[in-house]
C-alpha cells in the first residue's frame, strides 16, 4: 500500500527587540548568567507586565507579510506550567484570540510553487534555561538562568498542507528568509532564534482523513528537521505495515543516533489550564496602525526571486540562491548596475565569493571588474579567481593588482599569431595528423600555445587562432 505524509509546522521565531517583551531588561543573547532579570520578569509577587510596544509591531508586520488577517482584539493568557526555569509557574502566552489568523506562503517545490496556510500567529514569553552543571548533596546539579524569562517570541503555526520533508524544509527556509528580510527575527538557529517542532502523520494514499499525528521537537537545523521528519514517516509506515499503531506523542529528534524516540504520550500531557491575564489588558489593534505598518513591508524573497528573474534574465534557481540572502541580493543587484555584461556570471561570482560577501570584505566593484576583464578576455578564469583572492588578502583594488601581476591576458591575435607559428612549425607530425581529420588534436595545440604563453594567452582566442591556421 501507498503512504503519504501529512506534515504541519509550528515555529518559535525570537523577536530582534532590544528589550524583553513585558519588561525593560535586554533581550540580547550571550549575557553572564541571570545579569538581565529584573522583579518582572523573574515573577517577584505584585509586579506588573507592560507590553513591549515594537513586540507587537514585528508581530504585525510578520502577519502581514505571510498575508495573515490581523485581528482587532487579541488577548493575553496564563498557560500555567510548574518548572524550574519558569518562577511564575505560567508563561504568558496567547491563546483563543492569537493576534493574526488566516495567511499563507508561497514555497518552491520539485513540482512547481505550492501554497502553504498559516493557521495562526501569536505572541508569547520565552522561558529560561536550566544549566547541568557540578555537585549538590552528591547529585547532580542544576542551575537556573533566568535570562531568557521573557523574551519576546512568536510562534507561527502552518496548515498541515505539506507532504514530504522537502516541503517541510522549504516552508520553513522561506518563512526563516522572510522573517529576517523583516528585520524581525535574526534567524540564528543555533542561538534558538528560529526553533521548529514538526508535527506529522501518515495515511494511505487517496484517504481524505488524516492519520494518529506526532510531534518532533529537538531539531536545531533545517537539515535535522528533514531528516527527522524523513525517519518519523518511515517509523510511523512501518508500524502500519506491522499490524500496528500510531499513538499520538511527543517525541525526541536525536542527531547523533538519527532516530526519533518517544518522550510523552497525549495522556502524560499537561493541562495548562489556560485563562486569559487579569494584568494585561486585550491588546487593541486598529486599522491605521496596520496600514501604517504595511508600509515599511520591503520586496520580499518571493518577489525578489521573481523580479530577479524577470529583470536580469538569470534562472531561477540562481535567483533563489541570491535571494536568500537580502545582503547577497543587494551585493548582486551593485555589481551589475556597474558592469552588466551577463548577469549569469555576475551571478556565479557573487555566490563562489558568498563568505567574503558577507564578512564585508569585497565590493561589488571588486566582482563587476572581475567579470567585466573575464568577458572582455583581458584575464583569465583562473587569473580572475587568484586576483580576488589577492584582493581579499591585501585590500588593493582589482586593477591594480592585475596590472602589478602583469596577469593581463593576450587576447590580441595578431600577438598570438607568432606563439601559434612558432608551435606549429615544431610539431609537423601532430599538424598533419590533425590535417588528415585528427581535430582531437586542437587541444594538444591550444596546451601548447598556453605553456609558450606562460598562461597569458586567451584560450578562445588561441583556438580561432589554431583553426584558422590549421584549417
Ligand atoms: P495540538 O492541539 O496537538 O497542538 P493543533 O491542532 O494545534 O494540535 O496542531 C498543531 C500542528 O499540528 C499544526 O501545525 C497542524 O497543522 C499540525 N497537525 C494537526 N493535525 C495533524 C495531523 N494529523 N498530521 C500532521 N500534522 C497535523
Ligand atoms: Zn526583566
Ligand atoms: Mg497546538
Amino acid at each position: 500500500m501507498a503512504f503519504e505524509a501529512v506534515i504541519g509546522l509550528e515555529v518559535h521565531a525570537q523577536l530582534s527587540t532590544r528589550s524583553k517583551i513585558f519588561c525593560a531588561c535586554s533581550a540580547a543573547f550571550g549575557a553572564s548568567p541571570n545579569e538581565n532579570t529584573c522583579p518582572v520578569c523573574t515573577g517577584m509577587p505584585g509586579v506588573l507586565p507592560v507590553l513591549n510596544r515594537r513586540a507587537v509591531e514585528y508581530t504585525i508586520r510578520t502577519a502581514i507579510a505571510t498575508s495573515s488577517t490581523v485581528q482587532r482584539r487579541s488577548v493575553f493568557a496564563r498557560k500555567n506550567y510548574f518548572y524550574p526555569d519558569l518562577p511564575k509557574a505560567y508563561q504568558i502566552s496567547q491563546y483563543e484570540l492569537p493576534i493574526a489568523l488566516g495567511g499563507h506562503i508561497d514555497i518552491e517545490t520539485g513540482n512547481g510553487p505550492k501554497r502553504i496556510g498559516i493557521t495562526r500567529i501569536h505572541m508569547e514569553e520565552d522561558a529560561g534555561k536550566l544549566v547541568h552543571e557540578g555537585e549538590f548533596a552528591g547529585a547532580q546539579a542544576s542551575l537556573a538562568d533566568l535570562n531568557r524569562c521573557s523574551v519576546p517570541l512568536m510562534e507561527i503555526v502552518s496548515e498541515p498542507d505539506m507532504r514530504t520533508p522537502e516541503e517541510g524544509g522549504a516552508y520553513l527556509r522561506r518563512l526563516h528568509d522572510i522573517l529576517v528580510y523583516l528585520g524581525v527575527c535574526d534567524g540564528n538557529m543555533e542561538e534558538g532564534s528560529f526553533r521548529c517542532d514538526a508535527n506529522v502523520s501518515v495515511r494511505p494514499a487517496g484517504q481524505e482523513s488524516f492519520g494518529t499525528k506526532a510531534e518532533l521537537k529537538n531539531m536545531n537545523s533545517f537539515r535535522n528537521v528533514e531528516k527527522a521528519l524523513e525517519y518519523e514517516i518511515r517509523r510511523q509506515i512501518e508500524r502500519i505495515e506491522d499490524g500496528g499503531k500510531v499513538v499520538q506523542e511527543t517525541r525526541l529528534w536525536d542527531a547523533n543516533a538519527g532516530v526519533t524516540v518517544a518522550m510523552r504520550r497525549k495522556e502524560e500531557a499537561h493541562d495548562y489550564r489556560y485563562f486569559p491575564d487579569p494584568d494585561l489588558l486585550p491588546l487593541i489593534v486598529d486599522e491605521s496602525w496596520v496600514e501604517e505598518l504595511r508600509k515599511t513591508i520591503p520586496e520580499l524573497p518571493a518577489e525578489k526571486i521573481a523580479r530577479l528573474e524577470r529583470q536580469y534574465g538569470i534562472p531561477r534557481y540562481d535567483a533563489g540562491i541570491l535571494a536568500a540572502d537580502r545582503a547577497l541580493a543587494d551585493f548582486f543587484e551593485a555589481s551589475a548596475a556597474i558592469y552588466g555584461g551577463n548577469p549569469k556570471t555576475t551571478a556565479n561570482e557573487c555566490v563562489h565569493w558568498k563568505d567574503a560577501v558577507f564578512s564585508g570584505a569585497l565590493s561589488p566593484e571588486t566582482i563587476a571588474h572581475a567579470v567585466e576583464d573575464r568577458e572582455r578576455g583581458t584575464i583569465s578564469a583562473t587569473a580572475s579567481k587568484k586576483l580576488v583572492e589577492l584582493v581579499l588578502s591585501t585590500g588593493k583594488p582589482f586593477r591594480t593588482l592585475r596590472d602589478e601581476q602583469g596577469l593581463t591576458q593576450v587576447s590580441d591575435a595578431s600577438a598570438l599569431d607568432v606563439i601559434v607559428e612558432k608551435i606549429l612549425a615544431a610539431s609537423p607530425k601532430e599538424v598533419e595528423s590533425y590535417r588528415g581529420g585528427k581535430v582531437g588534436l586542437l587541444s594538444f595545440f591550444v596546451g601548447q600555445v598556453m605553456r609558450e604563453s606562460r598562461g597569458k594567452a586567451n584560450p578562445k582566442v588561441v583556438q580561432e587562432v589554431l583553426k584558422r591556421k590549421l584549417g
